[in-house]
């Protein structure tokens, strides 16, 4: 049997885990698990850069491409300290699934460079966006793999990259990336997208299992992009945002915070630790935030925060996935025996990436959308996606967690077009 070296990989390990439950469920052989195990291709980049001091500085990179049986790669690209290969790829398998479940044209793809970007100088990160993009250009493109943002990587990072790709083919290749600002062919509602997909999928939850969201306490783990847009959503829909968090800590209010003045506490000082007003308590340890008495609990972070060690302690009724990968599969287990519904992120946070196919579909054509006609497409596409996995898992998988409903759609659509085109 093949031995890749990102097989070591914890997140790797528990994405291939989570493939072999739905696999066993779908009934599906060993030589079919075994070949969606691995990336179709990964490429690993070496990226110089020359600092502002003068200095030479070095950065690993990666592109992996996990499947196209359902169209281009799709996924984005993130800037962390810690990113490896393993996570990558499994990062680009779980797109793999996410992408099948919405129902898009596409496979799956995801790309890291590991750095920190807040070390970085502007003008340092626009040479490292440009030579990364560079570096993978020929992997890339409209029909081939189409990047988006992922963690510390944003819309001007977007547009470097789609300005370096255009460079190199020699024309305006708005499809090549998407979340792009909105002068380069990107729809403003990509920002909001994956918090507001979060929220939404949260709210039909709330009305299956809770009677409604109105009145609902939140907790949100997490105050960057996704965080932010499912907190400020589930507050417009009537929910009581009672804590938040980022890596500094987290502010609580049992009466609920006011959302506005948290992102204007956070864009101001970098953290919402900072806020004041009400009853609020701050406390410097983030995890404490996923403990807390509340009906919702929305981890819009990083991958392994639920885990065995603190599950017993969670509190929630209803999880809503905003990062990828937060619940560990012992956790969501544990979470599902005790009767709370974990919204899995292929499906909760399959905002963004919707968003980015609507964006990419109009670039192609040449068109535009109204923000409000985008949103209303996203909401009609997500409620429905929602209820699908929700009434297949109570019809035919309500003894495995809701993740596996959602599993067994993805993995079968994905092998049924591998079927077709005759790989397998
Ligand atoms: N990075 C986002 C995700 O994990 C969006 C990907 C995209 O828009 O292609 O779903």
């Amino acid at each position: 049997m093949y031995s890749a070296p990102y097989e070591n990989d914890p997140v790797y390990q528990m994405a291939v885990k989570q493939l072999r439950e739905a696999a066993s469920i779908l009934g599906l052989s060993e030589d079919v698990v075994e070949a969606l195990s691995h990336p179709e291709k990964l490429v690993q980049v070496k990226i110089t850069i020359r600092r502002d001091n003068g200095k030479i500085a070095t950065f690993i990179g990666w592109r992996s491409q996990h499947n196209s049986a359902l169209g281009p790669y799709k996924g984005g690209i993130r800037y962390t300290p810690n990113a490896t290969a393993g996570e990558t790829v499994a990062l680009s398998m779980w797109m793999t699934w996410k992408n099948a479940l919405a129902g898009l044209p596409y496979g799956g793809g995801k790309g890291a460079v590991r750095v920190n970007p807040k070390e970085l100088s502007q003008r340092e990160l626009e040479e490292l966006s440009r030579k990364y993009f560079a570096a993978i250009a020929k992997e890339v493109g409209p029909d081939i793999d189409v990047p988006a943002p992922d963690v510390y990587t944003n819309p001007q990072i977007m547009a470097w990259y789609y300005d370096e790709y255009s460079k190199i083919v020699g024309y305006s290749a708005w499809g090549v990336v998407t979340a792009k600002p909105v002068e380069l062919g990107g729809l403003q509602a990509r920002v909001i997208s994956t918090g507001y997909g979060v929220a939404l999928t949260a709210r039909e939850a709330a009305r299956k299992a809770l009677g409604g969201i109105e009145g609902k306490t939140v907790a949100v783990h997490g105050f960057g992009n996704v965080g932010m847009y499912a907190a400020k959503y589930l507050a417009k829909w009537g929910a009581i945002v009672v804590a938040i968090s980022d890596s500094k800590g987290y502010i609580y209010d049992p009466k609920g915070l006011n959302i506005d003045e948290v992102i204007k506490v956070k864009e101001q000082t970098d953290s919402v630790v900072n806020y004041r007003g009400g009853d609020v308590k701050v406390s410097n340890n983030h995890m404490e935030l996923l403990e807390l008495p509340v009906d919702i609990l929305v981890p819009a972070a990083i991958e392994n925060v639920i885990t065995q060690d603190n599950v017993s302690r969670v509190k929630a009724k209803i999880i809503a996935e905003g990062a990828n990968g937060p619940t560990t599969p012992e956790a969501d287990k544990i979470l599902h025996n005790k009767g709370v519904i974990v919204i899995p992120d292929i499906l909760a946070n399959a905002g963004g990436v919707t968003m980015s196919w609507i964006e990419w579909a109009h670039n192609r054509m040449g068109c535009y959308l109204t923000d409000d006609e985008a949103i209303a497409r996203l909401d009609e596409i997500m409620t429905r996606n929602f209820h699908k996995v929700f009434d297949e898992w109570q019809k035919k998988y309500s003894t495995y967690p809701m993740r596996m409903a959602a599993y067994a759609i993805a993995v079968d659509r994905v092998v049924k077009a591998m079927k077709l085109r005759g790989w397998i």
